[in-house]
């Protein structure tokens, strides 16, 4: 917990207007007394603040601040759409958003500091930056993450590779998750990287449920054949 002082206080590194994200409110408060705790100056904001309280956290955030002097905001996921925010220049995700519309709800804070695209003198000369905190506990999220990276275009810490690999091996060995069914139908899953699903064959799980010697051939009825193309690749 105590890594994200390393990202936020002013007295270690000369940083721009800082937010610091959270998943729910207890979290929020926690984070927030701890910045506290170290004389640093913070705002807080979460879903069980009266209004006016999170309308006074708006109005201070949007003060002019000194570059070093700006206040820390806390805030958790469900508070985001009622925060007047619109300059973060780091965001620290203290823990992982629980879906894709809150991650970009969290970058959309920082909407006025991207860089332009098209615009090649533009005044702001660093983007907008983001500090994902991850502990063990969050392997599961590990293959998404590699994926957001990776489409990014931005170097993949191969700490987090080798938990998004931990976290496929483990996820192939359980006997709980579903078979792929690209996997059943084709004998491989070209998103095996990503797919939440198993790629091995387990006979007690996923043989035939009746004893082969007991299936007979119908004596009469209607037989189709379906021809499948088949690929191989060297
Ligand atoms: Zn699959």
């Amino acid at each position: 917990m105590t890594h994200v002082l390393g990202i936020v206080d002013p007295n270690v590194q000369a940083i721009g207007r800082s937010m610091i994200v959270c998943c729910d409110t207890a979290e929020t408060v926690e984070v927030y007394k701890l910045l506290r705790s170290q004389s640093l100056y913070a705002l807080y904001a979460h879903a069980d603040l009266p209004v006016a309280q999170v309308q006074a956290t708006n109005v201070e955030w949007n003060l002019t601040h000194a570059r070093n002097s700006a206040p820390v905001l806390v805030c958790s996921d469900e508070i985001l759409d009622s925060m007047d925010v619109s300059n973060v220049e780091v965001i620290v995700h203290f823990s992982v958003a629980k879906n894709s519309s809150l991650f970009g709800a969290r970058l959309w804070c920082a909407r006025r500091k991207f860089l332009h695209p098209f615009l090649a003198e533009h005044p702001i000369k660093q983007g907008v930056v983001s500090h994902l905190l991850l502990s063990e506990n969050d392997s599961s999220h590990a293959s998404s993450l590699v994926r957001l990276l990776e489409r990014c275009d931005v170097e993949i810490p191969r700490k987090l590779l080798a938990m998004r690999d931990r976290d496929l091996l483990q996820k192939e060995g359980s006997k709980q998750a579903q078979l792929c069914p690209h996997f059943k139908a084709f004998g491989r899953c070209s998103r095996q990287k990503w797919c939440r699903m198993r790629h091995c064959f387990y006979e007690a799980l996923d043989g035939a449920q009746v004893p082969m010697e007991t299936v007979r051939p119908p004596a009469e009825g209607e037989v189709k054949f379906f021809q499948f193309p088949v690929y191989v690749i060297f």
